[in-house]
Formats: C-alpha cells, structure tokens, sequence
C-alpha cells in the first residue's frame, strides 16, 4: 500500500517511521521547507505523563508512559531518563501540596536531596517533587534524527506545496495546526518560549518552577542553552512572543536562579499547539485520508502510542510484510 504522509512535525516523523518499519511503502510530503518548523520544533522535549497528570486525562498517563522506550529504540542514546524535579517559591509551596494531590509517581525530597541531585539549586528550595521515571530529549535533533534514518532507509520527501495525490492509496494528515477550522472541534493554544545560554548555571533534567498563574520548566539542553517554556493561550496566532510573555517566562526563570538574568536570549518563538476539546490525540478516518492530530502539550509524549495505531488500522486493511523488528 502506498502512503503518502503529510507533515513533517513530530506526529507525521513518528507515523512514517512507524510505517516504514511495517513494510508500508511511504512518502512525507512537507509543505515548508524543512522537516520540525510547526510546533514540534519549539517543544520542550519532556516526555512527562506522570506529571501532565495534573492537568491532564488518565490516556496521557497510560499512552504516555512507553514513550521513552519508543524513542530510545527509534534514536539510541537521544533519550535523558534523569526524571523531572518540581519545585515552588518560598510563597507558593501549597502549590506542591496540590501537585502532589493530582499526581502519583513522585517522591519528597528536602533540601539536601535537592542539592545532592542539582547542585546548583541547593539552597534555593526547601522542599520538592521528583518524578523518577520521566524523561526527555531534544526535539530538533530527535527530528532530524528520525529524518536522517528514513532518508538512509530511502523513503522519499518531497518538500514544498503538492496537490497531487493520485499515486498513493491513502493519505494520513499529519499537519497540525494547519487544519484548525477544517477538522471539526480543532483549536489552537499558543506556547511562546524562549532559549537562554549561559555557562554559570547547570541543571541536568527538566525543572518546573510551580506559580498559582504562571508555572514554566525549563528544559537542559547541549551548549549551555536552557529551553524556558511555555505560555497557553487559547489563539492559533503564531506572530512573535509578546513582550509580557517574554517578561513573565523571564522573571520566573530568574526566580528559579538568579544566574539566568545574566543569560543571553539565543532565541525566542511561538508554536501552536493543536487540541481537541478533551486535549487528548485523535486518529480519524475521512474518506482515504487519516488524520493524526490534537497532541496539544503532547507531542513527543503521545505521538508514538497514536502512530501504532495508525500502523494498526492499515494493516488490518493490508497486511503487509514487515521489513524490520519492534
Ligand atoms: C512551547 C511548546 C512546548 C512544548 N513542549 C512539549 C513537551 O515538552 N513535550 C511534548 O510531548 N510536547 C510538547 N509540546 C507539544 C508538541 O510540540 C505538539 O503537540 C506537537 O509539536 C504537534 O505536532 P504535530 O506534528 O501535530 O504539528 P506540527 O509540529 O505543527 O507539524 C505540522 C507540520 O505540517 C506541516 N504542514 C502544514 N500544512 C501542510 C500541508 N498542507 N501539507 C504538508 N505539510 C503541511 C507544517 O509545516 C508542519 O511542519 C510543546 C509545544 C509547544 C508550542
């Protein structure tokens, strides 16, 4: 069966690799000219179920939880499994208590332990959350990691607007917030973050900084460059960050260290989440197209689970024979 894949973010990368390793014979069309330039490229990268608990349904959790294994066999040693730590202000830690309340997966740790496993923020907070199991990994070079293999692998991408369907006997539309206003029940949320560098400060694992109104993390990444995310606003408006939202991620990343406020501003950007009402994923089928989409804050986290099933609906269609393992 040929398939043509639209959409180079994160959930048409993970459907045609997925795909391909079933034997299906597939092609990635991208509009823009590059794979990674929708929301999958401004992502924080944290493969974190148990704590999008808080705010999110039980699927996120249990469809969530084997994307860490799914990404370490896709692209080895990609993959940081050094957990998640939660802290809050000196003002703010009932927020603790209420995370903790919506949340399971977690241990207390005082603040020895915190400086024992960030030396950097010892002395900072006096207590904390630490999700042991959860992980994360650099969207940029996971993408271009997953693009790399399937091009060695010979897929074929085809860059650029194309209307021509007629070779292919399905299409999955992977291309997020595109469809808003096309799929029915499709918003967009906004997330502006911004990238800091600076060598005086080394965290090794994604911290969330708890507010009552604006919680952010911040995501390690190579090269002293720190990802600080992410706004949620209810707009499908993808112009530049604002210069509240910059004041207000900035603030509370000083909060969390004051060594940030030396920091340069590598970069800053908007990415629009694309969501359903219940902000969980959908595969839909309308007509020969499957449309794969609605991962809101969930990208990296869910997209594998949705890209299996995707793979099961079509081999139940047309079994194909499978090229390689797992
Ligand atoms: C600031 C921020 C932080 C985030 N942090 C995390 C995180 O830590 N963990 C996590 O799991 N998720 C995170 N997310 C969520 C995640 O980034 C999104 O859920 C995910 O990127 C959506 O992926 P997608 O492939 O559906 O969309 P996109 O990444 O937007 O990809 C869609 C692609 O389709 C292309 N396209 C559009 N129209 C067409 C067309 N007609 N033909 C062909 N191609 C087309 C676009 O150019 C684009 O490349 C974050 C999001 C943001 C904005």
């Amino acid at each position: 069966m040929r398939i043509l894949v639209k959409g180079a973010g994160v959930a048409g990368l993970t459907v045609a690799w997925q795909l391909y390793r079933h034997g299906f014979d597939v092609t990635v069309q991208e509009k823009a000219g590059a794979v990674g330039t929708g929301a999958s490229g401004f992502a924080g990268g944290m493969l974190a179920p148990w704590c999008e608990r808080e705010n999110a349904e039980e699927p996120v959790l249990s469809l969530g939880r084997m994307a860490a294994d799914w990404w370490e066999a896709a692209l080895p040693g990609q993959v940081q499994r050094r957990g998640t730590l939660v802290v809050a202000g000196g003002r703010d830690t009932g927020e603790l208590d209420r995370f903790a309340s919506r949340t399971t997966g977690w241990e207390w740790l005082d603040e020895a332990a915190i400086g024992a496993l960030e030396p950097d923020l010892a002395g900072r907070f006096r207590k904390a959350l630490f999700f042991r199991e959860e992980a994360h990994l650099d969207p940029r070079r996971a993408l271009s990691g997953l693009t790399a293999a399937l091009e060695e692998a010979r897929m074929r991408f085809l860059f650029g607007d194309s209307k021509d369907k007629s070779a292919f006997d399905r299409i999955v539309d992977c291309t997020g917030a595109a469809r808003v206003g096309q799929l029915p029940e499709l918003r967009g949320v906004r997330g502006e973050m911004l990238y800091l560098e600076t060598g005086e400060i080394n965290l090794s694992r994604p911290v969330r900084l708890l507010h009552p109104r604006h919680p952010i993390y911040i995501v390690p990444r190579e090269k002293n460059r720190f990802m600080v995310g992410a706004t949620m606003i209810e707009t499908d408006d993808a112009g530049p960050v604002t210069a509240r939202s910059m004041m207000e991620l900035l603030n509370a990343a000083y909060a969390l260290h004051p060594a940030f406020g030396e920091a340069r501003v590598a970069e800053t950007g908007a990415g629009i989440r694309p969501a359903y009402p219940d902000n969980l994923p959908r595969v839909t089928a309308l007509g020969d197209t499957i449309h794969v989409n609605g991962f809101y804050r969930h990208g990296f986290l869910l997209a594998p689970a949705m890209a299996g099933e995707v793979a099961r609906r079509l081999l139940a269609e047309a079994p194909q024979p499978e090229r390689l393992a797992s």
